[in-house]
């Protein structure tokens, strides 16, 4: 998973060693979550479960091996490419300590961070909203704000005028 751009700064010079040391050293190559392997190409479906083509068997979401999948729940199977990344598990780019980092494949990844997104999300959107309402609208897109002002609207009404007119 790639770095963002703003918190570059706070992961340490040597990210990359660490990070190898924890994925391939320590994990062995596999997510320390579901036991999926590095770079393989795995056939998953929508419930996490996924096919370990090393031991002939469907294991689940947390890699213990799992029942079958029913033809019906195989119409929804997908193949897909485990990339590993090294989670921050406090969500710290700072802490780097061993145990606060764990080898994740990007499926375990999002799950581990899903709160932090939608988190980040309701803030954007609360933001724009807050903007428009400061600045009698119109509501800025997303990524609108750090590409400069609005062009001038032919009504310079914000909401609240419309709404009492
Ligand atoms: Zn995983």
């Amino acid at each position: 998973m790639p770095i963002r751009r703003d918190l570059r700064p706070l992961y340490p010079p040597d990210w990359r060693a660490i990070s190898a040391r924890v994925r391939f050293e320590r994990a062995g190559g596999r997510c320390e979550a579901c036991g999926r392997p590095h770079l393989a190409v795995v056939r998953c479906l929508p419930d996490g479960r996924w096919f370990d083509e090393a031991a002939k068997l469907w294991r689940g979401a947390r890699g213990r091996a799992a029942r079958w999948p029913d033809l019906e729940a195989l119409i929804f199977q997908r193949s897909t490419r485990v990339v590993l990344a090294t989670a921050h598990l406090d969500h710290d780019p700072a802490n780097n300590r061993a145990r606060n980092l764990r080898s994740l494949c990007q499926r375990c990844h999002l799950r581990h961070d899903r709160l932090y997104h939608l988190t980040t999300r309701r803030l954007g959107y609360r933001r724009r909203w807050a903007l428009g309402d400061l600045f009698a609208g119109p509501y800025p897109a997303r990524g609108a704000i750090l590409s400069g002002p609005p062009r001038a609207q032919g009504c310079a009404a914000g909401p609240h005028e419309v709404m009492g007119s």
